[in-house]
C-alpha cells in the first residue's frame, strides 16, 4: 500500500521518461549533409547507408528503408500473403478472408497490417518463459486450423521469443514467419540476431525504440526479388517506363533521407545503449530483491536489448483490482499492491512507467476474433478482469505486469528513488 504523505519524495525536476531518444551529435551532421547537398527526399547517401547498416548489423542480405516499423510490417504481411496465396485481384487484399496467426500480447501495430491486407487474425497466447508467442499454444492453433499459412510474431521489450520451437512448428506446416523485431533491435537467440528469423522481417526506429530516426523502420530479407518487390510498392508501385505507369498497388512508405540522417547517426551507439539498459535492468533486479516481484524473463538462450524492464508482481502479493474497459479500480492493502498503484506512485514522482501491451483479443477491435491457448479455444471477447477469472497467459501478465520506467539517460540516483518508490508500494 502507498501512503504518499508517509514518505515525502522528492519529485524530479526534469521527467524521468520510459524511453525517450538519446542523440549523440553525428545525427545532426548527416541531417545536414542531406540539406548541404539538397538531398531533401526519399532517396540519398544517408538511406543507401541506413539500408546498409541495418542489413550489416542484423546480418540479412537485404534492408529496405521505410517510413515505419508498421509500413514495413504491412508490406512484410503482403509479401507473405503473394507467395501463399498469389496476387489478389484489385481492390481485394493479399489476405482477404484468411486467418493469420498473431502475437497476442503485443501493440497493435503488430496485427493491423494483416488486417490492411483483408486477413483475420488469429491470436496465439503468450507464455511466461519469454512473455513472447507460446509454441505449444501455436502448435494446438495448427490443429485447429491446419491450413493456416502465415504467422506474425514480436518479440516484446527486447527478448526474443522461443525461435527454436516456433520455427520448428511452422516449418513442419509450411507456413511463413513474419519477425516483427521493431521492439528488439540488437537482441540475439543462441547467436543470431532478431530479424532474421523469418522470411520476411521487420524493425523500427519509430522514436522510443532503442534506437531512433523519431520515426522510420526497414524490412528485412535473404530474398532478393522480395526485397526489390517492397522497395518497388512503397515508391509507388512504378514500373520500369518513360512515363508513371501501373501494374499493381503502390505505396508511398519510402524513409525520408533526412531521418535516415538520424538513423545513420545511431546505428554506431546501438551497442552502448544495449549496454546502458542491461545496467537499468541490472539495477532494478537488485534494488527489488525481497519484493514479491519478478523482473521480465530472460531465457538463457538469448541475450536481450533490455529495451523495456518490467516488473510482475507475485500473485499473493496483488491487491484486488477489477479492470474496465478504460479504467481501472483497486484497492489499497497492507503489504500488497498493484500495477495500478505503482504507476500512479511512479507518476506522482514525475516519472513515466506504462502498463503491459494489452493484449489483443482483451481489445474491443480484436475481441470476436479467435483466440488460441494451450487448452485450445481461449476465451476472447473478455475485456473486464474479475477477480480468479484469469483465463490465460497474457490476460495475466496484463493484470499483474508494468513496464518501468527504462530511458538510459536515467541517472542511477534517479533510479534509486524509483526503486524506493516501488518498495514503499508493497509496506
Ligand atoms: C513500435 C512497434 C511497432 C511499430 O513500429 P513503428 O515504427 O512505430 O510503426 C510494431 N510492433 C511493435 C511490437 C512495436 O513495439
Amino acid at each position: 500500500m502507498f501512503k504518499p504523505e508517509k514518505y515525502n519524495f522528492k519529485s524530479f525536476k526534469e521527467k524521468v521518461w520510459l524511453s525517450s531518444p538519446t542523440m549523440h551529435g553525428e545525427e545532426l551532421k548527416y541531417m545536414t549533409e542531406a540539406y548541404v547537398s539538397n538531398w531533401m527526399s526519399t532517396v540519398g547517401a544517408n538511406v543507401d547507408e541506413v539500408e546498409r547498416l541495418a542489413a550489416e548489423y542484423t546480418g540479412v542480405k537485404y534492408a529496405v528503408a521505410l517510413s515505419s516499423g508498421t509500413a514495413a510490417l504491412h508490406l512484410a504481411v503482403k509479401s507473405a500473403g503473394i507467395e501463399a496465396y498469389g496476387m489478389p485481384a484489385l481492390p481485394h487484399g493479399a489476405l482477404e478472408g484468411k486467418y493469420v496467426f498473431c502475437s497476442d500480447m503485443t501493440f497493435d501495430a503488430t496485427v493491423n497490417p494483416v488486417v490492411y491486407e483483408g486477413g483475420i487474425p488469429v491470436f496465439i497466447d503468450t507464455d511466461y518463459e519469454t512473455w513472447n508467442m507460446d509454441p505449444v499454444s501455436l502448435r494446438k492453433a495448427f490443429e485447429i486450423y491446419p491450413d493456416v499459412k502465415i504467422v506474425v510474431m514480436a518479440h516484446l521489450y527486447g527478448t526474443p521469443g522461443n525461435m527454436e520451437e516456433i520455427n520448428q512448428i511452422i516449418k513442419e506446416h509450411h507456413a511463413i514467419l513474419v519477425e516483427d523485431a521493431a521492439e528488439s533491435l540488437g537482441a540475439v537467440y543462441k547467436g543470431r540476431q532478431t530479424g532474421t528469423f523469418g522470411k520476411y522481417n521487420v524493425i523500427s526506429f519509430n522514436g522510443n525504440k532503442i534506437i531512433t530516426g523519431s520515426s522510420g523502420g526497414c524490412f528485412l530479407t535473404n530474398d532478393l526479388e522480395a526485397a526489390n518487390k517492397v522497395r518497388k510498392w512503397s515508391t509507388q508501385s512504378r514500373e520500369n517506363a518513360p512515363w508513371y505507369q501501373h501494374e499493381e498497388l503502390g505505396y508511398n512508405y519510402r524513409m525520408s533521407n533526412v531521418i535516415a540522417g538520424v538513423v545513420r547517426g545511431q546505428f554506431p551507439y546501438l551497442k552502448d545503449h544495449i549496454r546502458q539498459k542491461r545496467r537499468i535492468y541490472e539495477r532494478y533486479k537488485e534494488g527489488l530483491e525481497g519484493l514479491p516481484v519478478s523482473m521480465n524473463p530472460i531465457p538463457d538462450s538469448c541475450k536481450p536489448n533490455y529495451w523495456l524492464s518490467c516488473i510482475l508482481i507475485d500473485e499473493e502479493a496483488m491487491c484486488r483490482t477489477v479492470y474496465g474497459e478504460k479504467e481501472v479500480l483497486y484497492r489499497a492493502e497492507k503489504g500488497k499492491s498493484c500495477p495500478a498503484e505503482i504507476l500512479e506512485a511512479i507518476r506522482s514522482i514525475n516519472a513515466e512507467g506504462r502498463p503491459i501491451w494489452k493484449p489483443m483479443h482483451m481489445q474491443p477491435i480484436y475481441r470476436m476474433h479467435p483466440f488460441i491457448i494451450r487448452d485450445g479455444n481461449g476465451r476472447a471477447g473478455s475485456n473486464a478482469y474479475i477477480e480468479g477469472n484469469v483465463s490465460d497467459i497474457g490476460m495475466d501478465i496484463f493484470r499483474r505486469g508494468l513496464c518501468l520506467p527504462s530511458d538510459n539517460k536515467m541517472a542511477g540516483d534517479q533510479q534509486e528513488r524509483i526503486i524506493e518508490i516501488i518498495r514503499a508500494c508493497f509496506e
